[in-house]
């Protein structure tokens, strides 16, 4: 291959020899050294095409992506009718939700699990996230957590279609897994508006993650269980989850306090009305 650098350095020579032999006729003005970083420059042009190219390329894929996380964002937001927070009845809100992608676990669900009862249910059973037997039902609260937590309530006189039973997350986390922050700030509203429109007199959250999940806190089930704390206009009521007291059955004496406690404050509520 031709050594350009070689060949102008050659020229050079042979142009100062004949300005030498012809008293300066021919002229150069740029020496070697002038012309050096000219040429690296051109080949910087010149061989470049394929770096251009690649950083267009780049370039042109950085757009590409941008649009597609853009488009990826509409489709998420447009899974969800925005109108979902002036939703005026349950029904109403679950078909303005139910194709909600607005967090990853949306894209693993079998079915969304919006919340099953009384409408206008004194009480409001809240659990955490929906397991496997919810998410192949799609409905909350099922399977053998569900059978026990149907025994607890009618203890204390509640059928299940008598109250209202929903989660703080309306997808399964895959296998089983706490909820991630992100997931709850994204999903939480919905509960809310749930609970706006149900306007329960009393709300029974069930395990530690659903209570301090709500209540924003780091509580231990001993602190809370037993109290009746205020959370959005509603008096809040701590158990056990059902599915922990499969494998403690040490807690049910608690957990009967617990609903014992529910079922006073809600005929406490109704004998107010
Ligand atoms: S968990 Fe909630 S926010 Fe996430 S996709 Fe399901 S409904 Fe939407």
């Amino acid at each position: 291959m031709v050594d350009p650098l070689a060949t102008l350095k050659r020229a050079e020579q042979f142009v100062r020899g004949m300005n030498e032999r012809f008293g300066g006729t021919v002229f150069i003005s740029e020496t070697v050294a002038d012309i050096k970083p000219t040429i690296i420059d051109e080949q910087a042009a010149a061989a470049p095409p394929a770096v251009k190219q690649a950083h267009e390329q780049k370039d042109t894929g950085t757009v590409a992506r941008t649009e597609q996380n853009k488009a990826a964002d509409n489709q998420q937001e447009n899974t969800v009718d925005k109108t979902w927070p002036e939703s005026p009845d349950l029904a109403t809100l679950d078909q303005r939700i139910n194709q909600c992608l607005r967090c990853r676990l949306g894209e693993t669900r079998n079915k969304f699990v919006f919340g099953v009862g009384n409408p206008a249910a004194d009480l409001m059973v809240i659990g955490e996230a929906p397991g496997a037997d919810e998410d192949a039902q799609g409905e909350p609260f099922v399977g053998r957590a569900g059978q026990l937590l149907n025994k607890i309530l009618q203890a204390v006189e509640f059928q299940r279609e008598d109250v209202y039973i929903a989660n703080i997350i309306k997808c399964r986390p895959p296998g089983n897994r706490r909820p991630q922050s992100d997931e709850v700030d994204a999903c939480e509203g919905y509960l809310f508006r749930q609970i706006e429109l149900i306007k329960p007199a009393v709300i029974l959250a069930l395990g530690l993650t659903s209570v301090n999940t709500l209540l924003k806190a780091n509580h231990k089930m001993g602190d809370v269980r037993g109290k009746q704390i205020p959370f959005r206009g509603v008096t809040l009521v701590a158990t056990y989850h059902p599915a922990a007291l499969l494998r403690n059955p040490q807690w049910k004496r608690n957990t009967w306090d617990d609903i014992k406690l529910v079922r006073r404050l809600v005929d406490e509520a109704r004998g107010k009305q």
